[in-house]
């Protein structure tokens, strides 16, 4: 018997869990996680995991890069802002749906790799910046969407000013990681915000100037 690929296998277990968005399980198809995680680390990259990448992060678990890509509701318009690059393993997965995916990260170290590593890769339209996502990227706003992949107490309100009316904003919140939830928000016209939990997670504290 021939044995399933590795990236087919967890493209089933996503979808078995409950990912329908065809482009989101392609994108995590296609994208080569290997690539965004520490060499020791490589044979558990097609698992349902998070994973270390150094510096006390980590890359996020396919399932959450899965339901938070999904929850975005993309279209092939979407200008995208992410908080948190890490790896670079999300904006990638992003980068597969929306044309154009800003991406900050506050460890130079990191943002350095990841900005090297994106764009050995071929991950051309993702653009990279080392300073405080809490700020935002006010040049680039407003956006369709944003992702948080670090967990602030509160959503900084400088994303809430840089999100597009009917924009989509994915954010875990709760700094204990014990007690936090992923909280998907969509822009109204009067400029606030519905909200809604989506689920219970553990992220790495937001750092830097967040609330
Ligand atoms: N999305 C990443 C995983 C992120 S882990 C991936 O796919 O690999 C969370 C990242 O958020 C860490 O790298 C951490 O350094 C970064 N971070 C924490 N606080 C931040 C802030 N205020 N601004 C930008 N990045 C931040």
């Amino acid at each position: 018997m021939i044995e399933e690929p590795a990236a087919e296998r967890l493209v089933r277990h996503l979808a078995h869990r409950g990912i329908r968005d065809p482009r989101v399980l392609a994108a995590i198809r296609d994208v080569p996680r290997q690539a965004f995680v520490p060499g020791n680390c490589a044979r558990d990259a097609w698992l349902d995991e998070a994973l270390p990448l150094g510096s006390g992060q980590t890359v996020s678990q396919p399932y959450v890069v899965a339901l938070m890509t999904e929850a975005l509701e993309l279209e092939a318009s979407s200008k995208v802002l992410e908080v948190g690059t890490g790896s670079g393993y999300q904006a990638a997965v992003i980068s597969r749906i929306a044309p154009q995916v800003f991406t900050i990260e506050i460890l130079p170290v990191l943002a350095e790799s990841a900005c090297e590593r994106l764009a050995r890769l071929g991950y051309c339209t993702v653009r990279c910046r080392q300073g405080d996502g809490a700020e935002g990227w006010p040049e680039e706003a407003p956006f369709e969407a944003i992702v948080v992949t670090a967990a602030p107490k509160r959503v900084p309100q400088a994303l809430v000013d840089q999100l597009a009316v009917g924009g989509r904003l994915c954010v875990p919140v709760g700094e204990d990681p014990s007690d936090q939830r992923l909280l998907l928000f969509v822009k109204r016209p009067d400029g606030g915000l519905d909200g809604h939990a989506l689920a219970p997670v553990r992220f790495v504290p937001m750092t830097g100037a967040a609330p």
